[in-house]
């Protein structure tokens, strides 16, 4: 298996940049996701990393080797593309055994092969029909086993998941990471699926037009976005914006919102300007003493929590609490922040403080 380091990474298509100096390393045997909106580079990494596009600037290391301007037939890479991707006159068998067979790979080889990939991905039984009457599931597991079956150093994956329907894709999503637990191949995936990034990676790269806004653990990118992009494209209901003008100096733990002081996490640089405070739902309480004023606008039972939504001097807050406790339109309450979990911004760069 595979390490992969990206240095300044660069793609043009004429006059416009896809990708614009990317720098990451994805270390052997991770499950690593590329992460962002429609168009903003991911899918033309991925492919930078397989050798089907070629960089305009920038390196591509695999195992210390620079393969950046070499072929993919070069780096021993599979790619795994949403489901269709099968030769549908071939039957399961002949599919899964196609990329050792146009190798040249002996035919007791190929058997045993293609017999053991059957087997982790419990399509053994399947092996003898046709790929026309499989479901979508199983079609999704017979274009894995052909990427598997020929052991490359590293899997390349483009929304595998993207023709599945919900409740598939739940199902799907899991049995990769199995399978990626069980073989610790080295996996690039594509998603613009925050949610299937967190649950799935080992390391995301958020991207934005075409630049690396973060790279990090879920945890990580989570609890301590980098710029105002990420802290919105991440987590449902998104992360509140407080907007306000204030300062703090280099070492400060409060800043002064409206008429009160409220307190942060010790900055290590000074802040000052328009700012964004920056917190998740989840971390903001209904309490009748905290300072923070604001009325309750609308009120979504989830079950066992519920959305409050309300309005504040510096924007609309949404508040994640129990749904036992009272929340009545109309209704003004105090909001209270919880202070280790909140994030400051520059609202003109979007960058966060530390
Ligand atoms: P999506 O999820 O929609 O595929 P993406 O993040 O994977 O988005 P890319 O497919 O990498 O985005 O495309 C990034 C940008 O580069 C897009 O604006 C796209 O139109 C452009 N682009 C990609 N390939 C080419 C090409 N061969 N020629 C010209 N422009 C291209």
């Amino acid at each position: 298996m595979a390490e992969i380091v990206i240095r300044n990474l660069r793609k043009d298509f004429g006059a416009f940049t896809a990708v614009k100096g990317s720098s990451f390393t994805i270390r052997d045997g991770e499950f690593f996701m590329l992460l962002g909106p429609s168009g903003c580079g991911k899918t033309t990494t991925l492919r930078m990393i397989a050798g089907l596009e070629l960089p305009t600037s920038g390196e591509i290391l695999i195992d210390g080797e620079d393969v950046s301007q070499k072929p993919a037939s070069q780096r021993d890479i599979a790619m795994v593309f949403q489901m269709f991707a099968l030769y549908p006159h071939m039957n399961v068998r002949k599919n899964i055994a196609y990329p050792l067979v146009s190798q040249g790979v002996p035919r007791a080889e190929v058997q045993r092969k293609v017999a053991e990939v059957a087997k982790i991905l419990r399509i053994d039984h399947l092996l003898d029909k046709g790929v026309g009457g499989l479901s979508g599931g199983d079609r999704q597991r017979v274009a894995l086993g052909r990427a598997i079956v020929r052991n490359p150093k590293a899997f390349m994956m483009d929304e595998p998941l993207g023709a599945l329907d919900a409740e598939f894709r739940e199902i799907m999503a899991e049995e990769l990471r199995a399978l990626h637990d069980r073989m610790h191949a080295t996996t690039v995936y594509v998603t613009h699926d925050q949610l299937e990034a967190m649950q799935m990676g080992d390391k995301i790269v958020v991207m934005n037009h075409g630049v690396v806004e973060q790279f990090g653990t879920p945890q990580d990118i989570y609890d301590h976005p980098a710029t105002l992009f990420v802290a919105d494209f991440i987590g449902s209901p998104a992360m509140n914006f407080l907007r306000f003008d204030g300062q703090a100096a280099a070492g400060a733990g409060t800043i002064t919102l409206g008429d009160h002081t409220q307190p942060l996490p010790r900055l290590q640089e000074p802040a000052a300007g328009a700012l964004v405070l920056g917190v998740r739902p989840e971390h903001v309480a209904l309490s009748d003493t905290a300072p923070l004023k604001g009325r309750i606008e609308a009120v979504e039972y989830l079950g066992t929590t519920q959305i409050v939504t309300l309005s504040t001097p510096f924007g609309a807050v949404k508040a994640r609490t129990p749904s036992t406790q009272p929340a009545r339109v109309g209704d003004l309450t105090g909001l209270a922040l919880n202070t280790p979990r909140l994030s400051l911004f520059d609202a003109t760069t979007g960058r966060a403080f530390r």
